[in-house]
Order: C-alpha cells, then structure tokens, then sequence
C-alpha cells in the first residue's frame, strides 16, 4: 500500500497480483448473496426494455477519447506482471480450442502484417526463457523414438525464409571460457549424441588399413552417399560401420563415405542404417554379376 498524489490509498502491483490470487475460486457465503438481492430489489437491469443487440461501449470512440485505454510498453509490463503465473483452466482451453476450429482462415494481408512485425520485433517466444529439465527429457526421448522428421514442404518454406540471411556465428567467435563450457556440456553422457559410450569401443583387429583399402576399392572409391570421388577430396573416404557395431568388420557392414556424409550418419541412425543396408546389398548383387560375367567371359575365352 501506498499513498499516491492526490491523498489516495493505492495497492502496488504485486499486492493486486497476490490478492487476486487469494480470491481465485472464492466463493460468495448465502447472506451476502441475499444482501446483495436485497440491495438490487426495485432496480431495473440495465439492458431492460432495450431490444436486440447493443452497441458496443467503445463504439465510435477513438483513442483520443479514451487515452487511459491505450495499451501503451507500460501497461503491457503491468498486465504482464499480473498474470505472471497463471494459466487456462482445462475447461477454458477446451473452449478457446472449439473457438478456433470454426474461424476463418487468415487473410494473406494480415499474414503479411503479422510477418512484418515479426521481422521488426524478432522476440521469439522461446528467447531467454528456459524449459524444465522434465520438459527437455520428454522432447529428448520423442525425438529419439520418432526422429525429427520434416515435410518437403516446411522444408522448402525455411529454405526461403534462409535466403539471403547471414548465420547468426558468421563472423562471430566464441571467447575462449564460452568454448570451454560448451565443450563440457557435450562431453560424455550428457551430450546430446551420447550413443551408450561406443565411441570409446575399440575397433576389431581387423579393422586396419588394409580392410579399409579394399573397401574403398568395392566402392570404386565413391563415396556411396553423394556420388564424389576420393580424388576431389582432401583426406581419404571412410569406411562407415552400417550397423554402427565397431567390431563387426564384416565387409557387408562398411561402406565408403567422404567426411561431410559420415558426419551425417552421427545422427539419425536408424534411417542411415537402413538406407545403406538397402545401399550394400545393391553393391553386393552388382559384384557379383560382374564377378559372374568376367568368369564366364574366361570360360568362353577359354
Ligand atoms: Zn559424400
């Protein structure tokens, strides 16, 4: 409480914000009910004798009219601080939810409004706020279960949206503190790509170069992924483990990749693990055609 300039006694914000909390789900006891029928008894409602619908208040009225309404930065901070903590109930947003299923769809003016204010104000609703640890977990382990799968055409949509847009690092770097908390945070199980720990698993013996070599000759030393050549590249094409199982060397289980498209194996690997399962029988049954037809070609030679 405080006394304002005119003599006044005023509630602070926070002290509106507690009582309203307070009376949330009050209810009203019998006598005061019946004192305030009592009170009404003889007054006419308001909307009595008037016929159809009624005007709005504000109809009409202008912000000049009303200057105290206008939803000015400070106003929006008090709202803000008085709703601070509250939520919808179930039964509410069951019926913003029905609200919203039978209105028009948004006209391309308004989408263009909307777009341009946000490119104005880019307050991301998510920007500076943090979820809970139970909240990351739960997206964590549906993503993990689901794999995060975009539409062709949300795809195309944030390839648009990206055009022309610089990254947000380009040009920047990290201080040196900032790079060393980054790396511990990734680090062991806490990082977002831990695998059980198989980075840690030894290769079988016979994973040397050796193996490697014959395997990047199957593949005509092509990476299997995007088609280049091991000469394009700087460092040789990998041999990627399909089952990610580091110790099966089976030569059904490797497969030649260039550096960029075994980074991407690092994620996903249920998909990569299909996709090239599929990929190695197709190289195998083609082996072993040409194998067939060289043999045959020596037995007619012969
Ligand atoms: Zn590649």
């Amino acid at each position: 409480m405080y006394i304002d300039e005119d003599g006044k006694r005023r509630c602070t914000l926070e002290e509106r914000a507690q009582r309203s909390r307070t009376l949330k789900g009050h209810t009203i006891s019998a006598e005061t009910r019946r004192k305030m029928s009592k009170a009404k008894k003889g007054k006419a409602p308001w909307n009595k004798g008037k016929k159809g619908c009624q005007d709005a208040w504000n109809k009409g009225k202008t912000k000049e009219d009303y200057p105290q309404l206008v939803v000015t930065e400070e106003r929006k901070m008090k709202m803000r601080i008085l709703s601070k903590g509250r939520k919808h109930t179930e039964a509410s947003r069951a019926k913003m939810r029905d609200a919203c299923k039978n209105r028009t769809p948004m006209s391309q003016e308004i989408k263009d409004k909307i777009s341009i204010s946000v490119k104005k104000n880019p307050n991301r609703y998510w920007l500076g706020k943090k979820r809970s640890e139970e909240t990351i977990k739960k997206i964590q382990a549906t993503r993990r279960k689901n794999g995060v799968i975009i539409s062709e055409e949300t795809r195309r949509k944030i390839s648009i949206s990206l055009k022309g847009h610089k990254g947000y690092w380009l040009g920047k770097h990290c201080s040196e503190e900032t790079k060393k908390k980054l790396s511990e945070k990734q680090k062991g199980e806490k990082g977002s790509n831990w695998q059980g720990g198989i980075a840690n698993l030894p290769y079988s013996c016979s994973f040397d170069k050796e193996l490697k070599e014959l395997i990047r000759n199957r593949d005509n030393y092509q990476c299997q992924l995007c088609g280049m050549h091991e000469s394009e590249n700087i460092i040789k094409l990998a041999a990627h483990h399909i089952d990610y199982d580091k110790k099966n060397s089976n030569p059904r289980n490797l497969i030649s990749l260039c550096k960029s498209c075994h980074m991407k194996t690092n994620h996903n690997g249920l998909k990569w693990k299909t996709y090239f399962s599929k990929k190695i029988e197709e190289i195998m049954n083609s082996k072993t055609m040409r194998l067939k037809n060289v043999k045959e070609q020596h037995f007619i030679n012969e």
